[in-house]
């Protein structure tokens, strides 16, 4: 399904349905073929997903069934990665790619290209409906939250984005290899009891700070802000360094807002953010929004914004 709508979307000649149903098919068989096993050691199929917080949410409910690859490495920018020679070739061993499907700047750039090598690998959307905040629909509090690009992708650094992509991906295994369903959906069923458990554990260390703001590099928790009333605040500017006038007024809304931390990010250059840290006395807490364990990150930025 998620194929379809995005070739549809990309380029004015989908594939006839016959043929696409035919790929569909071939695909299945070699999948059974793959998972019977017939008592030797065959190969598992890879799973290809963009980043680590998702392959975190595919071996939860995959099991041991797949082999899930992640693209863009540790410590890359998912929005602006470019995949290389080798990677394009290693798509060729996965049966299927998640996408992460919130508008992200390595799908956006690539998916297509990947796609037109790997005719037969199945495409699903981890984002499927998730509301994304887009300039079109800003859900403005007062200071705009624009991300370069029109659409917030960060989909997976919140609660609600983690619970849409664990329901995605289990409804993604399942249709890839219905005789793994049942584990699927008990895998999926104990992944949602972690994800509200973590949702408690955020809840009970922000529950003393009421409607509180921070400062971010990168407005990458703008989801994260929605859910639990918080202000996300961030230092760069359509994607581009902030001006002087920017900083300034940043020392400001510490002083309006009662900011007490700012977040930076491996992705970027730290160094503005030291700067206004140095002179709003803020504290610099450095996080990792593409750790695979997705879990202990948000209930780490909780305690961030928790700690006195
Ligand atoms: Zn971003």
């Amino acid at each position: 399904m998620g194929r379809k709508r995005m070739l549809r979307q990309k380029s004015d000649c989908p594939p006839g349905a016959s043929a696409h149903r035919i790929l569909r098919v071939g695909l299945a068989i070699g999948l059974a073929l793959t998972l019977a096993g017939c008592g030797r050691r065959t190969e598992k199929s890879f799973i290809a997903v963009t980043i680590e917080p998702q392959r975190y949410f595919a071996e939860r409910i995959a099991g041991n069934r797949f082999e899930i690859y992640t693209v863009v490495p540790p410590g890359q920018s998912p929005e602006t990665y470019d995949a290389t020679p080798r990677q394009m070739l290693r798509f060729n061993q996965c049966a299927a790619y998640l996408l992460m499907g919130s508008q992200i700047g390595f799908e956006q750039a690539w998916i297509q290209s990947i796609l037109d090598n790997n005719p037969a690998m199945k495409v699903f959307n981890l984002s499927e409906g998730f509301r994304l905040i887009s300039d079109d629909n800003a859900e403005s509090d007062g200071h705009h939250h624009h991300h370069a690009g029109g659409v917030d992708p960060h989909v997976w650094s919140s609660v609600e984005g983690a619970r849409t992509i664990a329901a995605n991906t289990f409804r993604a295994f399942a249709e890839l290899d219905p005789a793994g369903e049942q584990l699927y959906r008990e895998n999926y069923l104990r992944l949602t009891d972690d994800i509200d458990a973590t949702d408690s554990l955020i809840r009970a260390e922000l529950a003393p700070l009421g409607r509180c703001a921070f400062i971010i590099y990168h407005p990458a928790l703008t989801y994260f802000a929605r859910e639990y009333n918080l202000e996300q605040l961030c230092i760069e500017l359509d994607g581009k360094e902030p001006s002087p006038a920017r900083l300034k007024e940043l020392v400001d809304a510490v002083k309006t807002h009662n900011v007490k931390v700012i977040f930076i990010q491996q992705e970027f250059d730290p160094a503005n953010a030291r700067r206004l840290a140095e002179a709003t006395g803020c504290r610099l807490v450095s996080i990792n929004l593409q750790a695979y364990d997705w879990s202990r990150e948000m209930i780490r930025l909780a305690k961030a914004l928790a700690d006195e």
